[in-house]
């Protein structure tokens, strides 16, 4: 049927389209999902406008033969290279480590493996009942307000942010939870490292985001938490202690002052 496509494609006088075109496309179009997912929202977008834009004006120009506009954009596009690596270093480091990584600290599927055998489906079936504890404990803590900073893993390795507190390995619960967070705690400071029901380490130090465009009233917590969500795919929960709200940052964005409900059901969703 497809093959017939394909001749009939020919006959009409169109280009040729062989099987391996259609591979072509499709792994350029999954690469362009994955690139746009990480950068979405993000300044980058507005760089790659920019860009886009320098590149359009470039071959404006000189199909209008204005030689001098053409020459200096022509220019600024050949740099371009050398420019797009530094500029998107973090972005690179991501996709990279988005692609290149296994489930971190406990093993696991590479995303590869994911998308070649839609192991989602599988893993969104497995009981997510551990989900629970963290929503009580960040119920609790909000109610008290006790500052808090979880980072849930997910695919991406984290073994230098684990390598930055100390390692617990703990099954997780609750109270477990809250009593790491307790002021008086030696391990309150910074945050906890979770994957799935096991508290992985606690007192780590996040990367904090330098984006311009975080609202100014969020401190360091938030901060960090934005941090390491632009540089992983790690969910970061957030317990505000000025205020007790509770935020989660994933990919750069900050969800703020969500409801526990919400955040059960994202985290349901998206662990
Ligand atoms: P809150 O709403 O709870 O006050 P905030 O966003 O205003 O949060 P700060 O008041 O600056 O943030 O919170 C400071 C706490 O955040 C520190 O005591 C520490 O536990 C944590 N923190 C600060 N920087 C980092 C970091 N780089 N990595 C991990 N935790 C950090
Ligand atoms: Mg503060």
């Amino acid at each position: 049927m497809i093959d017939s496509i394909f001749t009939l494609l020919a006959i009409q006088g169109l280009p040729h389209v062989s099987w391996v075109d259609v591979v072509d496309i499709a792994l350029v179009a999954v690469i362009c999902f994955y690139a746009y997912r990480l950068v979405k929202g993000t300044n980058v977008m507005r760089i790659f406008w920019a860009l886009i834009v320098i590149f359009l004006l470039w071959k404006g120009t000189s199909m209008l033969h204005m030689r001098l506009s053409s020459e200096i954009f022509g220019q600024f596009m050949s740099i371009g290279l050398i420019a797009l690596i530094i500029v998107f270093q973090p972005e690179i480091r991501r996709f990279l480590l988005l692609i290149g990584t296994k489930t971190s600290l406990t093993g696991g599927d590479t995303v590869w493996k994911r998308i070649l055998f839609w192991r989602r489906h599988v893993t969104d079936h497995k009981n997510k009942s551990y989900v629970d504890l963290y929503i009580q404990a960040c119920m609790h803590m909000s109610q008290s307000k006790t500052g808090a900073l979880i980072i849930f893993v997910r695919t991406n390795d984290v073994t230098d942010i684990v390598a930055t507190g100390e390692r617990i390995d703990a099954l997780a619960s609750a109270p477990l939870i809250e009593t790491l967070f307790f002021k008086n705690s030696p391990l309150h400071d910074g945050a906890v490292i979770v994957q799935r029901d096991q508290v992985v380490a606690a007192r780590c130090i996040l990367p904090v985001s330098s984006n311009g465009d975080i609202d100014p009233n969020l401190g360091l917590r938030h901060r960090s938490a934005i941090g390491i969500s632009e540089q992983t795919d790690v969910i970061a929960v957030i317990v505000s202690e000025e205020t007790g709200a509770i935020s989660y940052a994933v990919a750069g964005h900050i969800h703020h002052a969500v409801s526990p409900a919400e955040l059960r059901t994202y985290l349901e969703k998206n662990l």
